[in-house]
């Protein structure tokens, strides 16, 4: 026993931490940047003040991680974000496709504290800030649970926190509210006084049927006029979880400090929602159902943004503007919301999007005066109208990811967070992130490994001479569009058959993007009505008698006609999509926002390929696709696709002389377009079908130096102990998980120092 005698007073336990690199902040942007730099070599010290990681995504606030994806719902094809975070939603979808929130938090958790070169502090909250000059020199933050205070030491520290705890303390200049209109001549900038100028927090709840009728008594503080909601029709007893996010408001309140007024009254409102819904008698079917969960947390949209050398604005997002410091892409739509929230007559979000994904340049990523601060999640620099689309998890995750790797250069060249912009750096830091799994789009530095001095052959390659027309019927009740990845020169003949009611007029147009890297059919090439007699499977062939220039996806679109139905196959394929056209976004005036057709895919199992004959057969699929250094398809499917007929795929890469490896990444087809949403959605499959499942990598004995009997994951890293001496690899592709046909993206070799 130990015995304390009475003192005058007694300080805190500290305990001082040093570390190249401090994250303040562990929701998915401090999560995804303390990863990325600790496996580039960085000791990381990674601060969250709650017990789980996530931050909006965690079990306490339980929201879907989106990015540019979004839900499938826009012109983004094949954007969902690479690198860190795209392993995590990728593992998410193997573990928890039934979306458990708790399974996420495990396994935010489990990726964090497998790091060696990351110490994790939860519970602890981070209060002050030492300055040395004008940099930050430490961070002091305190444990709840353990009652440690924590002095955290290091050259350069990360602001994930949201609300920019960091930032703020150490002065940094920043921003809340709404820029006006001609600040940065955005159009779609809000009116104040009408719309607003902040986000408000939501809360939400989970029901569940107990199989018994439950009773509900509501807390003394629950809403009690349920129609001061102007939007209180919405309610149902299914929806609950993230369909409830437009539950919101405090955009008129400083939405840091009146934080806990806020959240007294999302509770409010929810158990006054759950009130009316249990208790109206309006909703009988909600008879057996019990409130599950309510968030304690309120989840925080909006409050401090800070300025760094560049702020995005709304031009960026909406006319895709090139940054040569490009490190990450968005493509959530520009998405405001009336800052009185559920209390506003208004819809709850007024959402925009661009015609493709859109660049995060790195000036975005670093405070303008504190040069040893990095900036991550939703409090980059952006202005209100950009930070709309930006501050979706994924995209947060992916702009950290690059300052993780950006802090691995700092401390290897021994160097601040605004000399990595510099042209020289800013270009290693866009190979180290490829290199890593990251898009960047528009950047391909190419090979950039022991690859590109290798020569590629394959057992087999696909010649694309058509899909089997062994699938659905595809109705015509709106218009449909293949893409098809068509080499340089004439486009092939077409032959598609055609389910007819009556005898009517098919459409057909073969529609391109018309800016390269976007993936909307918004350029029409050729048109050919087509008379169709009534009957079943009637042949229609197609010659556009059109050309181009370079290789790209065109869209074979054939038009709305309720009389008409395509022949559909069940064969699926890397880089082969088709979409619907799902509406027309037509902005009410000048808001600095295209008309532009949104055509996207239906999610497996439906969204089938048409049935279709091609000639002469598309030879896109060879095995040099794998070393061109692009991991998804992009205006081409750059990937290798074996021949389905082909009884033991295999690529082979073969140098002149042996080369010394000492690691090996094998990049395989996750489907990019699969937004994975990672709590409540729920999704049809664990495993992507696409995606190789068995492999193994041959040195040139053919011994085999790796194998793999259950892979689900887009990136494999090989690291070999000892380096292999060999002039020959032979990868042997065995099985997908949907019996499609075997496909590569990417091979990358590096020699001992790397
Ligand atoms: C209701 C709602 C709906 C939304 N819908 C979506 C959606 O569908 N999909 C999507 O992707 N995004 C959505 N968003 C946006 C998204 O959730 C946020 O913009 C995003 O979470 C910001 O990421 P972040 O990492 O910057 O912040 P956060 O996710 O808030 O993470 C910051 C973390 O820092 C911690 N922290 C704060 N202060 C300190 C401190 N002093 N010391 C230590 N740690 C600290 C916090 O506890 C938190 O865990 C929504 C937001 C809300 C509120």
């Amino acid at each position: 026993m130990r015995k304390h005698a009475p003192k005058a007073e007694r300080s805190l336990r500290t305990d001082r931490l040093d570390a190249d690199l401090v994250v303040v902040g562990g929701g998915m942007a401090g999560v995804c940047c303390a990863i990325t730099a600790a496996r580039a070599g960085v000791r990381v010290v990674l601060v969250q003040d709650r017990p789980v990681l996530g931050g909006n995504a965690s079990s306490e606030v339980r929201l879907w991680v989106l990015g540019a994806t979004a839900h499938m719902g826009n012109n983004n094809r094949w954007a969902r974000e690479g690198g860190v975070l795209d392993e995590l939603l990728v593992e998410n979808l193997w573990r928890n496709p039934e979306g458990s929130p708790v399974i996420f938090d495990t396994i935010l958790l489990e990726r964090v504290v497998a790091e060696t070169n990351v110490t994790l502090l939860l519970n602890t909250a981070v209060q002050e800030v030492r300055k040395q000059g004008d940099r930050i020199a430490s961070v002091a933050a305190f444990c709840s649970q353990n009652s440690i205070r924590y002095e955290l030491h290091a050259p350069l520290f990360c602001d994930a926190s949201g609300d920019g705890i960091v930032g703020y303390l150490a002065g940094a200049p920043f921003r809340m509210g709404a820029e006006k209109a001609d600040e940065f001549g955005e159009k779609f900038a809000p009116d104040p006084a009408e719309y607003g100028e902040l986000l408000g927090h939501s809360i939400y709840f989970y029901s569940k049927d107990t199989g018994k009728p439950v009773t509900f008594v509501p807390p003394s503080y629950a809403l009690k006029d349920i129609e001061a909601i102007p939007r209180f029709r919405q309610f149902n007893a299914q929806s609950h979880g993230c369909r409830l996010w437009w539950i919101e408001w405090g955009g008129r309140l400083d939405t840091v400090h009146d934080t806990e007024k806020i959240k007294w009254e999302l509770w409010k409102v929810v158990y006054g929602v759950w009130n009316y819904i249990k208790n109206s008698g309006r909703f009988p079917e909600a008879a057996n159902l019990t409130l599950e969960w309510v968030g304690l947390i309120p989840g925080k949209r909006e409050s401090r943004r800070f300025e760094g050398p560049y702020m995005l604005i709304q031009q960026d997002i909406i006319e895709q503007r090139r940054h040569a410091d490009v490190v990450a892409h968005g493509g959530w739509s520009i998405d405001l919301h009336p800052s009185d929230g559920i209390y506003s007559p208004k819809p709850g979000c007024s959402q925009w999007h661009s015609r493709g994904v859109y660049g995060i340049p790195y000036r975005c990523l670093y405070s303008r005066s504190v040069p040893n601060l990095f900036l991550a999640g939703r409090i980059i620099s952006a202005s209100h109208v950009a930070f709309g689309s930006t501050r979706v998890m994924a995209t947060c995750a992916a702009a950290a990811q690059a300052v993780g790797m950006a802090a691995s250069l700092c401390r290897r060249d021994g160097v601040l967070p605004a000399a990595i912009s510099e042209p020289g750096r800013i270009s290693r830091l866009q190979t180290a992130l490829i290199e890593s799994g990251q898009h960047i789009p528009g950047v391909q530095p190419g090979p950039t490994g022991l690859e590109a001095s290798a020569r590629v052959t394959a057992s087999s390659s696909l010649k694309l001479a058509g899909l089997p027309a062994d699938g659905p019927l595809i109705l015509l009740t709106s218009s449909f569009a293949q893409m098809i990845p068509v080499p340089t020169g004439p486009v092939p003949k077409m032959t598609v058959y055609v389910h007819a009611d009556r005898a009517t007029t098919l459409r057909m147009e073969l529609r391109e993007t018309e800016r390269p890297g976007n993936h909307v059919p918004d350029r029409t090439l050729a048109v050919r009505e087509v008379p169709v007699p009534y009957g079943q499977n009637v042949p229609v062939r197609l010659d556009f008698g059109v050309s181009v220039a370079s290789p790209r996806y065109v869209c074979l679109c054939a038009m709305k006609n309720p009389a008409l139905a395509l022949h559909g196959s069940e064969m699926r394929l890397t880089g082969v999509l088709a979409l619907r056209h799902r509406y027309t976004q037509q902005p009410p005036g000048d808001i600095g926002v295209d008309t532009v057709e949104i055509w996207c895919p239906d999610r497996r199992p439906g969204g089938h390929n048409v049935a279709l004959e091609l000639d002469p057969a598309l030879d896109v699929f060879g095995p040099e696709n794998v070393i061109n250094g692009i991991a998804r398809p992009t205006v081409m499917p750059n990937a290798w696709v074996a021949d389905p007929a082909d009884p033991k795929p295999s690529l082979t890469l073969t140098w002149d002389t042996p080369q010394d490896i000492s690691r090996i990444v094998l990049e395989f087809d996750t489907d990019f377009d699969h937004p994975m949403e990672s709590v409540q959605y729920g999704h049809p499959e664990r495993a992507i079908p696409f995606c190789v499942k068995r492999c193994r990598v041959l040195d040139e004995q053919g011994r085999v130096i790796w194998e793999q009997s259950d892979n689900h994951q887009t990136r494999n890293v090989l690291a070999l102990a000892t380096p292999l001496r060999t002039a020959k690899l032979t990868i042997e592709l065995l099985e997908t998980h949907g019996k499609t046909a075997p496909a590569l993206f990417g091979v990358r070799c590096f020699g001992v120092a790397a």
